[in-house]
């Protein structure tokens, strides 16, 4: 595969650094003015390649480079393009911009293909702003519906419908995209690993078995506001203290379970009204579980609710439980994975099997067709971060691995 590097690399820093901050973080959140931005990006380059675009009911983009043969099912490959608040240049938008680079390889050479080959960027993937994760991909594959993300709200008070519906949001579109994708042969997601094996062992390539799953949670606490001063210790019900004390079972939870390779973690607390000289009367976190053995994952969950039920009755607090989301851990296509096994061989880059940690797309699209991921290294397993790095090497390496696995399908 002949080309301009310099070229895609141009175009990269540009798509990669829309939303950019102060501090050189990106901060391009799901359907915010900076996502849109991105998106306009790679649509102006894809009507300059006369690519059929599309741009689905569930705000997912997608682009079509058709092949000869239109009774094949096509291939799909993609990622995502928003970031988490002050995030990194890699997360997502290379598995994008590494699969354009293929459709256009393959519309400047003139490269014959029977299979049609689309690229998808994913709406929303990212949970930062919604506390539900991978959220364009859900619709489109038909696992949650509008009327369940009303319930999901960001700071501001806005849930997910209000973007869709700001375009041209119509429910029987997210029927027919659901249609199309599992009329399809498979999905293939190459993203960064956002963790530190494949660097630490020197490997090019991951090929991803399985993808842990979460389970999500946010823990309501309320107690009894006070005056700090004159409210004894004996009589208060501080609902802060008692956040905090489940904070570090949550962690100890997790830590019992790291064998299994299983995870526990309170990623948000909020006090409302919080002042120095108050007992603090409500708290909210958030708590994020995730595995790849669901008895684990059941494990810190059962043992997160006796220990609340005891915190409960120990300092007569209440605790609202709202569980954001639970999902299971999700096997990937082995046979696809042996197809990227076969061309990493074929071009002499390294690989090994391994799970993934971090939820994706994938896992959503997998419960329809067949889906595979590629992992390539980033620096240091650094992601969510704005020093997210990937070495020249490895963005070579992502953009010829999928290449060769997309013309070994597609040819
Ligand atoms: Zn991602």
């Amino acid at each position: 595969m002949d080309y301009d590097f310099n070229k895609w690399m141009s175009d990269y820093r540009v798509i990669s650094a829309v939303g950019e901050n102060d501090e050189g973080g990106i901060d391009r959140l799901a359907y915010s003015d900076y996502d849109f931005a991105a998106r306009t990006e790679m649509l102006n380059r894809a009507y300059g390649m006369r690519l059929q675009c599309y741009l689905d009911a569930a705000e997912n983009l997608w682009f079509s480079k058709p092949g000869t043969d239109p009774d094949l099912p096509p291939l799909i490959i993609g990622s995502h393009l928003d970031t988490v608040p002050n995030g990194g240049r890699y997360d997502g938008v290379l598995g994008v911009m590494a699969g354009f680079q293929v459709l256009r390889y393959l519309v400047d050479n003139k490269v014959e293909h029977r299979r049609t080959v689309e690229l998808v960027a994913f709406s929303c993937e990212e949970s930062s702003r919604f506390s539900l994760s991978t959220i364009g991909s859900k619709l489109a594959c038909g696992l949650t519906t509008p009327e369940k993300l009303r319930n999901y709200k960001d700071f501001q008070g806005h849930s997910p419908v209000d973007f869709l519906s700001r375009l041209r949001y119509a429910p029987d579109t997210l029927e027919e995209r659901k249609r199309h994708i599992k009329e399809c042969l498979g999905y293939i997601e190459l993203h960064i690993e956002q963790g530190p094996v494949l660097e630490s062992y020197g490997t090019d390539i991951g090929i991803v078995e399985s993808i842990a799953a979460p389970i999500r949670l946010r823990l309501e606490f309320t107690g009894r506001s006070d005056h700090s001063g004159a409210c004894p210790m004996e009589l208060r019900h501080d609902a802060l203290a008692a956040a905090a004390l489940t904070i570090t079972e949550v962690e100890r939870l997790g830590r019992e379970e790291a064998k299994y390779r299983s995870v526990a973690t309170v990623g948000t607390i909020n006090v409302p009204h919080q002042a120095l000289n108050v007992v603090p009367g409500a708290c909210t976190i958030q708590v994020d579980i995730r595995g790849i053995h669901r008895d684990s994952m059941d494990r810190i969950y059962e043992g997160l609710e006796s220990f609340l039920k005891k915190l409960e009755k120990e300092r007569e607090i209440r605790i609202n439980r709202v569980l954001l989301s639970d999902e299971d851990p999700v096997p990937l296509d082995r046979s696809l994975g042996e197809i990227i096994e076969r061309n990493c061989v074929k071009t002499g880059l390294s690989y090994r099997w391994m799970p993934s940690g971090a939820g994706h797309d994938a896992m959503n699209v997998a419960k329809l067709i067949p889906a595979a991921m590629i992992f390539v290294p980033c620096r240091g397993g650094i992601s969510h971060n704005l020093s997210e790095s990937v070495s020249e090497k490895d963005l070579r390496n992502s953009i010829q691995i999928l290449y060769e696995v997309v013309m070994d399908i597609c040819r």
